[in-house]
């Protein structure tokens, strides 16, 4: 299958369950396992932190770092097409008591730095308080987008002025990184805590970081115990998260090119439209013209039919990411079968 849906569906190289088999291994949550331990030094080292602490996922990142910092009441500023709004089971609210400001996200990801400040809370008792703002880097809604590190320090500032703290949802920050030739530190230096996922682009079968302070990481720890998220000889799946950040960051370059060239032949199929300036990474967006006969349930199936899985995001809506198993000539077989059914 050539499975386009997601960079999720990567499964692990070969190197990568080398190195799982090989992991030295203990309990870590007595903080001895040293497979998990290098992988925090290492991610905490490329992030420009202190501190790292290894979670199961993506989701759990967020929300150890949402509940580390607030309290019941507290209220989180994040764009209306945030991951922790609109895909993380509404967790800071249910598990912490914490609920969203939502505010627009901008087509480019960002949202107006006029409209955060306008958001933050006066200190009054009516007022719930104001701790935190999310910014998503790159944006998954708004198409992959890589968001820059001036925006981002422009955010960290006006958050820390006003007393507030910035977390990154990083799940693709090394993305976003090698889209904008810089480095996920320069991304990251002026936010307080930022997540990234070692199971999207970069292979890992399992994980996420969440990277801080070591006092903030702390206080995570406690949180990912009670949140059912300590666990013991992890060390196997951590070791195979170090390869991910050693071998596979880089390449992602590739990924992107490959997403550019997809992009770019789909561009002329008829009755395809490419959406929201994309692909600024691996993620291309596209509709489908109400002037195709077929339906979309239709065109998955087609695809599926040709061993092609595409994701689908609304009505006419899909959306397809390049990632470490997809090669040139799938690329060229994917064109093909897009040519083919809609003609
Ligand atoms: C994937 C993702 C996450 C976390 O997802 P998990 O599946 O829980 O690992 C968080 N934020 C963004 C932007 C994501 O794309």
């Amino acid at each position: 299958m050539i499975d386009l849906r997601s960079d999720t569906v990567t499964k692990p190289t070969e190197e990568m369950r080398k190195a799982m088999t090989l992991a030295e291994v203990g309990d870590d949550v007595y903080g001895e396992d040293p497979s998990i331990n290098a992988l925090q030094e290492l991610a905490a080292e490329m992030l420009g932190k202190e501190a790292g602490i290894f979670v199961p996922s993506g989701t759990m990142g967020n929300l150890v770092s949402v509940l580390a910092n607030c309290e019941r009441g507290d209220e989180v500023i994040m764009g209306t097409k945030g991951h922790t709004f609109l895909f993380e089971g509404g967790g800071i609210s249910a598990l912490g008591g914490v609920f969203p400001h939502t505010l627009t996200n901008q087509p480019d990801g960002t949202i107006n730095l006029q409209e955060i400040e306008h958001a933050i809370r006066s200190n009054d008792d009516h007022h719930p308080r104001s701790r935190m703002v999310i910014l998503e880097n790159t944006h998954n809604r708004c198409g992959g987008v890589p968001i820059s590190e001036k925006y981002t320090n422009e955010v960290a500032t006006l958050a820390h002025n006003k007393g507030l703290l910035l977390h990154i949802d990083g799940a693709r920050v090394f993305n976003a990184a090698i889209a904008l030739n810089t480095s996920a530190e320069n991304l990251t230096r002026n936010a307080d805590s930022v997540t990234f996922c070692l199971s999207k682009g970069l292979c890992a079968p399992v994980g996420s970081v969440v990277c801080g302070s070591k006092d903030f990481i702390k206080r995570c720890k406690k949180i990912r115990k009670q949140l059912g998220g300590g666990m013991r000889q992890a060390g196997i799946i951590a070791a195979a998260g170090t390869v991910a950040l050693v071998s596979m960051v880089n390449r992602l370059a590739d990924d992107h090119q490959r997403a550019r060239e997809l992009s770019s032949k789909l561009a002329l199929v008829k009755g395809l439209r490419i959406d929201m300036g994309t692909p600024y990474t691996n993620m291309i967006f596209l509709s489908m013209e109400e002037t195709v006969r077929i339906s979309p349930l239709e065109l998955l199936d087609r695809l599926k039919d040709e061993g092609i899985l595409i994701g689908k995001v609304d009505n006419r809506q899909f959306r397809l990411v390049t990632h470490y198993w997809i090669s040139d000539e799938d690329i060229s077989k994917v064109v093909c079968a897009f040519q083919e059914i809609i003609k």
